[in-house]
C-alpha cells in the first residue's frame, strides 16, 4: 500500500476512535453479544460494532456487500462497473445495475437541487488535481478551464425503463466519491436489521457515522465531529440513534503547498478547492446516501444557501464549523441535539 494512502487510512481511522469509541462507549448488558469488525474497502477504513445474536454473519454480509458496491461505484477500480461506463456511456447508451442507476440518479437529483455545486460529472477535475494520490498537483489555468467549463451534470441521460446511461458529452467522468459510501452505509444498516435483526450498533465507513437502535443500556447514541482546527479533539456532539451523521471537511484529503492547503471538494463553477467560508460540513438524517451528497455540497455552498437548502430538506439538519471557528447550526436542530465540546 502507497505511503500516502496508508497515512490517509490511519488518520481515518484514529478519526473514527476519536468521533466514536470514546462517545459511544457502551456497557454491554449481560448475554447480549457484541460484535466488531474492521476492514478497508471503498478506499477507506470501516469499523463497524453491533450488539445481537446473528452479529457476526451480520457483518460478514454486510462487509460483503460494500465490496460488491465498491467493485460498482469506484472511479479508481480499472474493471469497476462505474469505469466501464466512463470509457462507453459517450458512445451508445449502456445498461448499467439497479445499484449504479439508483446512486447516480440520486447523486444528479441533489445535482439539479444545489444548481451543480454538487456534481458527479467533475471525474476529470478530481482527476488533475489528484488529491489524495501519490502525485496531486496544483493544475495551470488552462487546464482548470478547459475541463470546468465542459462537464455538467445535465449531460447525463438515464433513462428509467431500459436501466440505461448515456453521456451527451466526451468530457464527462462520473465520480461518486461524494455519496457511494454514503449508500454502503445505508445499505450495510438494512442488512443488519432486516436480515439479522440487530436491533444495536453503530457503523463508521471513513467518518461516514451510522447508527442502529439505540446504545445497549437504552441510552442514545452520541456522535462527535472532529475538530476540523485540532483533528485528535472533538468540536461538538450529535444526539444521532437510528441515524447517519456525514461530515466533510478540509482536513479530510489534502496538500500543502507554498503554505496553501488543497483539499478534495471541488466547486464545479471555479475548479478550484472549495473556499465558501467552511471548513467541517455535519449533516444528520435519515439516509445516509443523501446525507452524504448533501454534506459535501453544503460544503460547496457555505452558510446562506446550506441554511437555505437544509429548509427544503425535512428531517436533515447540519452543523457547520466556519474558517474563524464559529459554529452554524440549521434551524430545525433543537436544543441539546448539539453539544459543543470545544470552547
Ligand atoms: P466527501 O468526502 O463525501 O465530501 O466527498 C469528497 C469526494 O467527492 C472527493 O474526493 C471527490 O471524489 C468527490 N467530489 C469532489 N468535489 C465534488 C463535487 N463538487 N461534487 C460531487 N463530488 C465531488
Ligand atoms: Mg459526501
Amino acid at each position: 500500500m502507497r505511503k500516502r494512502q496508508l497515512i490517509y487510512i490511519i488518520k481515518r481511522a484514529m478519526l473514527f476512535i476519536v468521533s466514536v469509541c470514546i462517545l459511544s462507549s457502551c456497557q454491554v448488558e449481560k448475554d447480549v453479544k457484541e460484535f466488531q469488525k474492521t476492514d478497508e474497502i471503498l478506499g477507506t477504513i470501516i469499523t463497524c460494532k453491533v450488539y445481537g445474536e446473528d452479529g457476526k454473519e451480520g457483518l460478514e454480509k454486510a462487509f460483503q456487500r460494500v465490496k460488491e458496491i465498491d467493485a460498482m461505484m469506484s472511479a479508481k477500480l480499472d474493471n469497476s462497473e462505474l469505469t466501464k461506463v466512463n470509457e462507453t456511456a459517450v458512445k451508445h447508451p449502456v445498461k448499467i445495475s439497479d445499484d449504479l442507476y439508483k446512486v447516480i440518479e440520486r447523486a444528479l437529483y441533489f445535482a439539479e437541487k444545489t444548481e451543480g455545486a454538487f456534481d458527479p460529472t467533475i471525474g476529470k477535475l478530481i482527476d488533475i488535481w489528484g488529491i489524495g494520490t501519490e502525485h496531486p498537483k496544483v493544475p495551470t489555468e488552462k487546464e482548470i478551464e478547459g475541463l470546468r467549463d465542459k462537464k455538467n451534470y445535465k449531460n447525463v441521460i438515464l433513462e428509467e425503463q431500459s436501466k440505461t446511461i448515456f453521456f451527451k458529452n466526451k468530457d464527462i467522468k462520473l465520480d461518486l466519491g461524494a455519496i457511494a459510501k454514503g449508500y454502503a452505509g445505508d445499505e450495510m444498516k438494512s442488512i443488519l436489521m432486516d436480515e439479522f435483526h440487530i436491533e444495536s450498533g453503530i457503523l463508521s465507513l471513513g467518518g461516514n457515522i451510522v447508527t442502529i437502535g439505540n446504545k445497549l443500556d437504552g441510552a442514545e447514541w452520541k456522535v462527535g465531529i472532529v475538530n476540523p482546527f485540532e483533528t485528535g479533539k472533538v468540536y461538538g456532539t450529535l444526539v444521532a440513534s437510528g441515524k447517519a451523521v456525514v461530515t466533510s471537511g478540509n482536513y479530510e484529503r489534502y496538500f500543502e503547498k507554498n503554505g496553501t492547503r488543497y483539499h478534495h471538494i471541488i466547486d464545479p463553477k471555479t475548479g478550484y478547492p472549495a473556499d465558501a467560508g467552511v471548513v467541517s460540513t455535519t449533516i444528520y438524517g435519515e439516509c445516509s446516501m443523501d446525507a452524504d451528497a448533501l454534506s459535501t455540497a453544503c460544503y460547496i455552498m457555505g452558510k446562506e444557501k446550506t441554511l437555505q437548502l437544509l429548509r427544503t430538506m425535512e428531517g436533515y439538519q447540519g452543523v457547520l464549523i466556519e474558517t474563524d471557528g464559529d459554529v452554524v447550526k440549521s434551524y430545525g436542530l433543537t436544543e441539546g441535539m448539539f453539544k459543543k465540546i470545544m470552547e
